[in-house]
């Protein structure tokens, strides 16, 4: 069976001034493959996500997403950017936008979609991830999970082919992680090409395909979730799994 990379990051490096954060990252993600990403605090996960959308650069070594290499051609940038979507612990949501003008933003300005074609599909979003009837109220009106599900369906209203999650669920109280992770876990289902940094080690081992382990800037163990868990290789990620287990 071939499958062909959908992203594949090989020997990532970067360097934050003098601070080497990532060392020779290789990784091949398969199209409709789920990633989940873990390791201890300041191990590089965030960075090499945010890398893949250049939200960071790299210094050395390839990404290249659905064939096209991320490069200095802003052109390059521009078509991954448009087709990765990208959540964070902090949602980021406009503060002085209601949920439907947050949704339908980029479709407008990025895509030149029409006013009613955008709230069309911001509206069918808004009902996938659960909360149809929030459209017109502004996130601070919002609870912190209603909020980071605005930031999923804002961020699929582009048609992304590739989610990126980074730790969604870690600002959250503990009652509505689980209307979030129910959401990724519907995506998932459909087919979606996504990598999430999580510490939802239940949500890893149920969704997963391959679990990265990283540490000190390096993926140290890739496995599928039965394996990684029960089995892990490496010491590093048995200390890891000893502390969050
Ligand atoms: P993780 O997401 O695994 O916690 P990060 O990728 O955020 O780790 O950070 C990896 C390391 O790089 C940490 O030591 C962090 O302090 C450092 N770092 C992150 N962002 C920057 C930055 N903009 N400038 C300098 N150092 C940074
Ligand atoms: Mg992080």
């Amino acid at each position: 069976m071939t499958t062909e990379a959908i992203i594949e990051l090989r020997g990532v490096n970067k360097w934050y001034g003098a601070f080497h954060v990532l060392r020779d990252v290789n990784l091949s993600v398969a199209k409709g493959e789920r990633i989940v990403i873990c390791g201890p605090s300041g191990s590089g996960k965030s960075t090499t996500i945010r890398c893949i959308n250049r939200l960071e650069e790299h210094q050395a070594g390839d990404i290249i997403v659905k064939g096209v290499p991320l490069d200095d051609d802003v052109r390059h940038v521009e078509s991954i950017r448009r087709d990765v979507g990208m959540v964070f612990q902090q949602f980021n949501l406009f503060p002085h936008l209601t949920v439907l003008e947050n949704c339908i933003l980029a479709p407008m300005w990025v895509k030149k979609m029409p006013r009613a074609e955008a709230e069309a599909k911001a509206r069918q979003l808004l009902e996938r991830v659960r909360i149809p009837d929030q459209a017109l109220k502004y996130p601070g009106q919002l609870s912190g999970g209603q909020q980071q599900r605005v930031a999923i369906a804002r961020a699929l209203c582009m048609d992304p082919s590739i989610m990126l999650f980074d730790e969604p669920t870690s600002a959250l109280d503990p009652e509505m992680v689980k209307e979030v992770l129910d959401v990724m876990s519907d995506l998932a289902a459909s087919g979606m090409t996504m990598l999430v940094v999580t510490h939802e080690m239940g949500f890893a081992r149920r969704m997963a395909d391959r679990v990265v382990f990283m540490d000190k800037g390096e993926i140290v163990e890739v496995a599928p979730p039965d394996q990684f868990f029960d089995a892990p290789q490496n010491d590093r990620t048995k200390a890891f799994l000893g502390q969050v287990l």
